[in-house]
């Protein structure tokens, strides 16, 4: 045992966090890796991630649907007066509103990561994109529900664990413009365009398509890091991916 670091949380619930070493050396990472098994994954509001092989995963929406018993609960504490046994109270039951759309996130995020990477050697994600995105402060608040960010760092420690990959595509390519199916460029492609049919007859959905070229980069990517990516691997299994309620 390293060592043990105990926290209180506002809710007054306690935590002790134990490091130890087990000894164990990490996973040895894949060096051939199957294409079945490399997904790319695209990020959106509408859908938290969208995968190359067609699955959505719906938003949860956490902090927009708790926003209204938030916001209650705050407006609530501040009508009570500073030091009140009553503004203890209500303090207490703002935090354990917090908290359980923190516990709920969490909680979502681990099993995606989780199943994401169980069923993958490799997992690509555009992280360009979520910078860019938390630039737009409109989007700010329904981002931050979303938590993008959290999400590539689980994935990335769970890759690391299983002796998997976590490849970050952060250099800029037209993932939304560029068809998946010939690779010609579309001129424009704004933000309310969901759907369009490429002049070689592809009808790209434009998150899949995305996330279909997130992945094609990322096998470059693989390939550059001079990992073998074959393409024999039969037929992949088909996975229903869990959909946010
Ligand atoms: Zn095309």
């Amino acid at each position: 045992m390293k060592s043990i670091t105990l926290t209180r949380t506002p809710t007054e619930k306690y935590y002790a966090s134990v490091l130890v070493d087990d000894e164990k050396t990490e996973a040895v990472a894949i060096t051939d890796l199957q294409s079945t098994q490399v997904v790319g994954v695209d990020v959106g509001l509408t859908d938290i991630a969208i995968t190359s092989t067609g699955v959505k995963t719906g938003n949860p929406r956490f902090v927009k649907n708790a926003q209204l018993n938030l916001k209650r609960k705050q407006k609530k504490l501040s009508r009570c007066k500073k030091g009140s046994k009553g503004r203890a109270k209500a303090r207490l039951l703002v935090a354990k509103a917090h908290e359980r759309v923190a516990f709920a996130r969490n909680d979502f995020q681990h099993k995606l990561s989780k199943q994401l990477i169980d069923e993958n050697q490799a997992v690509i994600v555009e992280t360009l994109k979520v910078k860019n995105m938390l630039k737009n402060h409109c989007l700010a608040r329904s981002i931050a529900d979303a938590g993008w960010h959290s999400l590539i760092t689980r994935l990335d420690y769970k890759a690391k664990q299983a002796g998997k990959h976590l490849v970050k595509i952060d250099q800029w390519f037209a993932s939304s413009k560029t068809c998946s199916c010939c690779g010609h460029k579309q001129e424009n492609m704004p933000l309310n365009v969901r759907s369009w049919t490429c002049e070689c007859g592809y009808l790209a959905d434009r998150d899949i398509n995305a996330a279909i070229n997130i992945r094609q980069q990322g096998i470059l990517k693989l390939k550059a890091e001079g990992l073998s990516v074959s393409a024999n691997g039969g037929k992949r299994k088909s996975s229903t991916l869990l959909v946010a309620a």
